[in-house]
C-alpha cells in the first residue's frame, strides 16, 4: 500500500494527431487506476535546452514517479538528448540506455512497454517460450530489440530479422514464436507462417485507400470510417495457418498501456 498515488507525466509537444489519441488513452487509464496524472503540451516550436528544462523539473518532482515523453518529437528537437535526460528512475517507458542496460543484464527495472505487455500476454495465455524457436521481425530499440532480449532471457531461441535480412519468409516459417514489428501492413502473408505458430502483430498502419481496405476483408469498416487500421500480419490468412495470433486492432495496443501503468507503480514503489 502506498502513502500517496503514483504520478506519471506526460510529456506531449504540439499536435501531432496519433500523438494525442495515444497520450489521451494513457491518461484515461491513469484516471481509471487513481495514478495522478499531469499532461505537458509544449509548443510544436520548443527547442531542444527549453524541453531539457521541462524534463528536469519533472526529475526533481517528488510527486512525480514516472516521466513519459510522446514519440515523436519534432525535427527540431534532438530525441535521444531529450530520453537521455528523464531520471533513469523515472523512466516510464524503459528507454533510457541505463535501464536498456539492465534489460540486457537481466536486472530489475523499467521495461520496455510493448514488448513487457507481449511477456504477459504470452504468459497469461501459457504459450511455451523456453526452447522454443522465436523470429522478430524489427529491430527497433522501442520494440524488436528488447522484444527478442525478453524472449531470450525465458530461454527462446531467437532470431531478429530486419529490412536487410534475405529470404525473410523463410526465416519466419521456422518461427514457433512470430513478432512482428515492421510498420508495413500485411507485409506477413501465409508463407511467413509455420501451421501452429504464435503470430504476434505490433503493427498499426492507417490504411486511407479502399482498395487495400478491401485486400484485407475490411471494406465495410472502410465505408463508415474512412479508413481501417490493420497490423504488420494479413489478417486472413493470419487466421488459417496459426494457432493463436494477436488482431489488430485490440491486440497489442491496450498491452501497452496497461504495462506503461506498471511500470508507474513499480517505480511509485521505490520512490515512497
Ligand atoms: P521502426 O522503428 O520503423 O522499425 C521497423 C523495423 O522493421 C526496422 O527494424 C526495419 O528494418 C524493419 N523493416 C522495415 N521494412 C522491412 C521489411 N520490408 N522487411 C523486414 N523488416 C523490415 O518501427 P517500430 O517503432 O518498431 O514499430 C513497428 C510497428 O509497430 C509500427 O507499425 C508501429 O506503429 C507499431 N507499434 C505499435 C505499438 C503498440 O502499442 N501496438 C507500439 C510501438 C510500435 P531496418 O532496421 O533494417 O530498417
Amino acid at each position: 500500500m502506498l502513502s500517496r498515488p503514483p504520478g506519471l507525466a506526460v510529456v506531449l509537444v504540439g499536435h501531432n494527431p496519433a500523438s494525442e489519441i495515444y497520450v489521451r488513452g494513457k491518461i484515461k487509464a491513469c484516471a481509471e487506476l487513481g495514478i495522478f496524472s499531469e499532461k505537458i503540451t509544449p509548443p510544436e516550436t520548443i527547442s531542444t535546452t527549453e524541453l531539457l528544462a521541462i524534463i528536469q523539473d519533472l526529475n526533481r518532482r517528488p510527486e512525480i514517479d514516472g516521466i513519459l515523453v510522446q514519440m515523436p518529437l519534432p525535427w527540431q528537437v534532438d530525441s535521444r538528448r531529450v530520453l537521455e535526460a528523464v531520471a533513469p528512475d523515472k523512466d516510464a517507458d524503459g528507454f533510457h540506455p541505463v535501464n536498456v542496460g539492465h534489460l540486457v543484464a537481466g536486472r530489475p527495472a523499467p521495461r520496455a512497454c510493448t514488448p513487457a505487455g507481449i511477456m504477459e500476454m504470452l504468459k497469461y495465455y501459457q504459450i511455451p517460450i523456453d526452447g522454443r524457436r522465436a523470429v522478430v521481425i524489427g529491430r527497433s530499440d522501442i520494440v524488436g530489440k528488447p522484444m527478442a532480449m525478453m524472449l531470450l532471457h525465458k530461454n527462446a531461441t531467437v532470431t531478429i530479422c530486419h529490412s536487410h535480412t534475405s529470404h525473410l519468409a523463410e526465416e519466419c516459417r521456422r518461427a514457433d514464436i512470430l513478432v512482428a514489428a515492421i510498420g508495413r501492413a500485411g507485409l506477413v502473408t501465409g508463407e511467413f507462417i509455420a501451421p501452429g505458430a504464435v503470430v504476434v502483430d505490433v503493427g498499426q498502419n492507417r490504411i486511407a485507400d479502399p482498395v487495400e481496405a478491401a485486400r484485407f476483408g475490411r471494406s465495410r469498416e472502410f465505408e463508415r470510417k474512412g479508413y481501417v487500421l490493420v497490423g504488420d500480419v494479413h489478417p486472413l490468412d493470419v487466421t488459417h495457418a496459426a494457432s493463436a495470433y494477436t488482431p489488430v486492432p485490440g491486440g497489442v495496443g491496450p498491452l501497452t498501456i496497461a504495462m506503461l501503468m506498471a511500470n508507474t507503480v513499480e517505480l511509485a514503489e521505490r520512490h515512497v
